[in-house]
């Protein structure tokens, strides 16, 4: 069974859109969680996120999934979200849900 992962990164910004709902919930609920874990751990910041994220991209490469197609599909969301946090500092307010 192969995935498609382009699927899982081309997307639109409507209100349907399945991974904008997705990014919402990391923000929402992943993220906050993750930095509570740490600090109520004493892990050193961003430790569980990177662990966390290397961890769940680790259970891709077990089913299967080649790891260079997660290497390219984890660099076009790391451009995406690299343009985005420009955006929000050029300007302002708030980072989404407004397209
Ligand atoms: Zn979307």
């Amino acid at each position: 069974m192969s995935i498609d992962l382009n699927s899982l990164v081309e997307h639109d910004l409507s209100d349907e859109c399945p991974i904008c709902r997705t990014q919402d919930i990391v923000h929402i609920a992943l993220l906050p969680a993750a930095a509570a874990w740490e600090l109520n751990n004493q892990l050193p910041r961003f430790a569980l996120a990177l662990h966390g994220a290397a961890g769940l991209l680790g259970a891709m490469l077990e089913d299967g999934v080649p790891r260079e197609e997660i290497e390219t599909a984890m660099s076009v969301l790391l451009d995406d979200i690299e343009q985005q946090i420009d955006e929000d500092k050029t300007f302002g307010g708030p980072p989404r849900g407004t397209a």
